[in-house]
């Protein structure tokens, strides 16, 4: 049953408001109610509703700038919008999908056919969710990606470079592990990255930072806003959780499990690029390897 998730209705009049409401309310709908674009704009952003159902015409910004306003915001542009007006000739229609409206119900509308395209659009954004969220993940580990770590990166680079803030970069690498595979096989190699994975990432408290599986057996963290010393202490600390899982490793650095790390920092300018961040961090954690393993240079 659908029936919790939080649609935002939109629109000037309160008549159309208590009908639609009415609606919606009966099938189950948590519901917000904006009376104007700003309030609209700020409900969008503030109670994230799983739909909004926008009129065009209001006074003040109309529903096309509310639309316009919540497809260029990063953070809500995937909300399905429903635009639902009495303008419904074919430009105003055309007008609304193109800037990328769900869908338009013109006024005055059968509550049957409302209710169906509100589902419809709800179902539809929530499988595209569960894709993203699948396409962003590592099947083995169940942490980030390096799809979704390279879009990250890339992201963060383009917008630290505007407030002058340093990007630091872990990279770790899982020492001796194509030894561990020969010895106790791939299964129980597959079941080390995943206790590395989780322990990384537990390290990793999510908000503007990123933990995910690079590659093979090597694993990385974007650090936002944070600088080569804060990283460095981060990477020691899950080298040492690492090593203190003591899992068994006849041929790894004193006998078990550990981790090699290395860390760089910069602050995105024109003169290098997010490729030189990880090219940084390459060239210590080859250090690390050269040095012995099982250590952090940053
Ligand atoms: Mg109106």
């Amino acid at each position: 049953m659908p029936e919790s998730e939080r649609i935002l209705i939109v629109d000037d009049v309160p008549e159309n408001v208590a009908m639609v409401s009415g609606i919606l309310s009966r099938a189950g709908y948590r519901l917000n109610v904006a009376l104007n674009a700003e309030q609209a704009i700020r409900l969008a952003q503030t109670t994230a509703p799983d739909l909004i159902l926008l009129d065009i015409i209001m006074p003040g910004q109309n529903g096309f700038n509310v639309c316009r306003i919540i497809k260029d915001s990063l953070t809500v542009s995937d909300i399905p919008i429903i635009f639902l007006s009495g303008m419904d000739d074919t430009d105003t229609v055309v007008e609304g999908l193109m800037m990328g409206a769900a869908d338009f119900v013109s006024k005055p509308f059968n509550p049957d056919i409302l209710l169906a395209r509100v589902r419809t659009h709800l179902a539809l954004s929530q499988k595209t969710r569960q894709l993203q969220e699948m396409a962003e993940k590592d099947g083995l580990t169940q942490i980030a990606n390096r799809r979704h770590f390279d879009d990250y990166l890339l992201h963060q680079w383009h917008s630290l470079s505007e407030r002058k803030s340093s990007l630091a970069l872990i990279l770790f690498d899982v020492d001796q592990f194509k030894a561990y595979n020969d010895s106790y096989g791939h299964l129980d190699g597959d079941d080390v990255l995943r206790r590395i994975a989780l322990e990384i990432a537990s390290h990793v408290p999510g908000d503007k930072q990123l933990a995910a599986r690079y590659g093979g057996e090597e694993f990385v963290i974007l650090l936002v806003a944070k600088d080569l010393n804060s990283a460095l202490k981060l990477a020691r600390q899950i080298r040492s959780a690492v090593e203190q899982l003591q899992i068994p490793h006849a041929k790894g650095v004193g006998g078990v499990v550990t981790l090699s790390a290395g860390v760089a920092a910069l602050t995105p300018s024109s003169e290098n690029s997010s490729e030189s961040l990880i090219r940084q961090a390459d060239v210590k954690l080859y250090q690390a390897k050269q040095n012995g393993r099982n250590q952090v240079i940053g």
